[in-house]
């Protein structure tokens, strides 16, 4: 297999490359000063992309490389990857689920725990010595509050289960009524805000969940309400939840992904009611490694002629 062209899109993991580098003949895009002649030069060889949620294959790349057979991604979600296309050209594809459910469940918690509670706050209050002058402001409960959650997947279940533990009333808004679930199922993501304290959004990206957070579900959720966002960002129309924020036509906001990552909206660093995370939902140790052993044990099970271990194409 080492002569097999493993193409790297962008730096993920030093296991993963180190793990890719010792098996195949793995290029890192990222280093290379000239794309289009690096790419010329190696298309033949090149079988093989691995991506992540920030730089994936898409069509352009695809049409650059004719030796093409699969992209094998480090990432659950596949908005970076031109599913369609690789359909149609026989190209497979896989990704990285269920192993890194547990840790974005686990952040969405700690998100919204943090978002409510004013826990970074809290801490800036410490450091400061402001403690020294009095005590900090009263902030909101988090237990028994209504969650709403935008795609009852892995993720949004294993959400789900967490805030059960916190006598959360649970419920949902996905394409279809999961009949497997007792939790209250809204038709629509306006019905939904409407009836939560809490938003939380956990479905994938597409072109029909670009902006499914706008200006009707902010107002739907209320100035009492707050979302969660560890989707992607552009679930969110950025602007209208900035505005929102600065109005105070929503309660607060805590986000682990962002439109144009990793560019942040300058005006959310003023505001106190948002708590701000660099996508790091499956940001483990563990959990990158598990991802890891995925990718690769996906592109040794295609290179040997046997069944991919989590294909989606
Ligand atoms: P999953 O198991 O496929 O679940 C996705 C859920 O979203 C399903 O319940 C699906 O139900 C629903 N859905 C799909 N299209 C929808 C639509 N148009 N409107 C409303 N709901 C829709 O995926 P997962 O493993 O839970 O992952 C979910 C997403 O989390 C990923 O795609 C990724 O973007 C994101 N993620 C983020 C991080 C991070 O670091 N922040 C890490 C991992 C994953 P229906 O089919 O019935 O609609």
């Amino acid at each position: 297999m080492e002569s097999i062209g493993v193409l790297m899109m962008c730096p993920m993991n030093s296991y993963l490359e180190h793990q890719l580098e010792t098996r195949f003949n793995l290029h890192r895009i990222w280093t290379v000063p000239h794309k289009t002649h690096f790419l010329n030069l190696h298309s033949g060889s090149i079988r093989a992309i691995v991506g992540n949620a920030t730089a994936g294959a898409d069509r352009e790349l695809i049409d650059s490389l004719p030796a093409l057979e699969i992209v094998s991604s480090f990432s659950v979600g596949l908005d970076k990857v031109d599913l369609e296309y690789c359909k149609e050209k026989g190209i497979r594809v896989t990704n990285t689920p269920d192993v890194l459910t547990d840790d974005v469940a686990d952040l969405a918690i700690g998100l919204t725990l943090t978002t409510l509670r004013k826990i970074c706050e809290c801490d800036r209050y410490v450091r400061s010595g402001l403690w020294k002058k009095g005590d900090f402001k009263l902030t909101t409960k988090f237990s028994g509050k209504k969650v709403g959650i935008i795609g009852l997947g892995r993720i949004g279940t294993a959400i789900a289960k967490r805030a059960e533990a916190f006598n959360c009333p649970i419920s949902y808004y996905s394409r279809s009524k999961k009949p497997e679930s007792n939790y209250k199922y809204f038709p629509s993501v306006v019905e939904l805000a409407s009836d939560c304290d809490i938003l939380v959004v956990a479905c994938p990206l597409t072109e029909e969940t670009r902006h499914i957070i706008n200006r009707e579900v902010i107002d739907a959720l209320g100035p009492t309400g707050y979302l969660i966002n560890i989707g992607r960002g552009p679930h969110i129309d950025e602007p209208e939840l900035v505005s929102a924020l600065v109005e105070g036509r929503i309660a607060g906001a805590g986000l682990d992904v962002f439109e144009n990552e990793p560019h942040v909206p300058e005006e959310l660093f003023k505001l106190d009611n948002v708590v701000l995370l660099p996508h790091v939902g499956s940001g483990t140790v563990e959990t990158r490694n598990e991802m890891a052993d995925l990718v690769v044990g996906n592109l040794e099970a295609y290179f040997n002629k046997k069944p991919l271990l989590t294909p989606v194409v």
